[in-house]
C-alpha cells in the first residue's frame, strides 16, 4: 500500500461571503520510500496540500490515506495522534528553541511522547549523529551555522521515527553550498528508506529528489519521475 494516497482531495476556504478554492481535486498516490519535491507557484495550493498531508488541517472533501489509515474523517484529538506518530516536520526557519541545546531540542518531541530519560538520550544522540552533528550535541542554535541548525531540525524531525518527513522549504534560508549539504543529508536518509516530501521554490533543489508533483490553481500540473536524480554526494 503506498504512504499517502489522496483520492479527489478539495479544500476551501471560507472568506466572508465568498470561498477560496485552495485545492481541486488533487489525486496523489506516493509509495514508501520516495522522494519528491512539490512545486507550484506563489497560491498554486502548496502549503495547503503540505498542511493536509501533515494532518495539521482537514480537507473539506476527498479522502486522504496514510499509511493505509483513512484520516480525512478524523477529528483534531485523532489526527493531533497520527501527526505525532507519523510525520516529521522541517521548516524553512529551523523552529529551534534558542535557549536550549542541540540536543535538547531534538530530545524535546520525545519527552512529549513520554519516552524515558535513558531511551531519549540514546535516540536523541543517533539523530544527531545521523545528521553529521555527534560532536555538537551541546551547543545551542546561536552557536550553529544555518545549515547545522537545519540539521538539527532535521534529527528533531527523526527522533520520534517518523513514516515520513515533511520539509518546507528547507533551504530557503540558506545558500546554495549549504542547501546542497541539506539535500545530501535528506538523500542519505531517503537511501536509507525514509519517504521525503518536500516543498521547493528552486528546480536545482528539485533536482534532487526522484519524482516532481508541480500545482497550479489547486490541481496537480505535472507529475513526472527523475530517473537520474543529482547526487548531492
Ligand atoms: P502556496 O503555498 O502554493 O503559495 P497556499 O496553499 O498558501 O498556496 O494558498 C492557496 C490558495 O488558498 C491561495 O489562493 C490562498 O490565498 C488561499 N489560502 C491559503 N490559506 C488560506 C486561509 N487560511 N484562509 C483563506 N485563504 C487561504
Ligand atoms: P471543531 O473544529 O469545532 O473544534 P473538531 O475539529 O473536533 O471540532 O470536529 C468535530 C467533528 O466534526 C469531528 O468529530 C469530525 O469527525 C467532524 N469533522 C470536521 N471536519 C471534518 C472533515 N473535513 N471531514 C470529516 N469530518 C469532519
Amino acid at each position: 500500500a503506498p504512504i499517502i494516497r489522496l483520492e479527489r482531495l478539495k479544500k476551501s476556504y471560507k472568506m466572508g461571503r465568498t470561498e477560496v478554492q485552495a485545492l481541486r481535486g488533487v489525486d496523489l498516490s506516493i509509495k514508501k520510500g520516495e522522494m519528491v519535491a512539490i512545486m507550484g507557484p506563489s497560491g498554486s495550493g502548496k502549503s495547503t496540500l503540505m498542511n493536509i498531508l501533515g494532518c495539521l488541517d482537514r480537507p473539506s472533501g476527498g479522502k486522504y490515506y496514510l499509511d493505509g489509515i483513512s484520516v480525512s474523517q478524523m477529528n483534531k484529538g485523532e489526527l493531533a495522534d497520527v501527526r505525532n506518530q507519523k510525520i516529521g516536520f522541517v521548516f524553512q526557519s529551523f523552529n529551534l528553541l534558542s535557549w536550549m541545546s542541540a540536543f535538547s531540542n531534538v530530545e524535546l518531541p520525545l519527552v512529549y511522547a513520554g519516552v524515558s530519560t535513558e531511551r531519549r538520550k540514546k535516540r536523541a544522540l543517533w539523530a544527531l549523529k545521523l545528521v553529521g552533528l555527534g560532536s555538537r550535541a551541546n551547543h545551542r542554535p546561536m552557536e550553529l551555522s544555518g545549515g547545522q541548525q537545519q540539521r538539527v531540525a532535521i534529527a528533531r524531525a527523526l527522533a520520534t521515527s517518523p513514516a515520513m518527513i515533511l520539509a518546507d522549504e528547507p533551504t530557503g534560508n540558506l545558500d546554495t553550498k549549504t542547501s546542497t549539504q541539506i539535500m545530501m543529508v535528506l538523500q542519505k536518509l531517503n537511501a536509507r528508506g525514509m519517504t521525503i516530501i518536500l516543498v521547493t521554490h528552486e528546480p536545482d533543489i528539485a533536482n534532487y529528489c526522484h519524482r516532481k508533483v508541480v500545482l497550479r490553481d489547486g490541481k496537480i500540473r505535472e507529475d513526472s519521475v527523475n530517473a537520474f536524480p543529482l547526487s548531492a554526494q
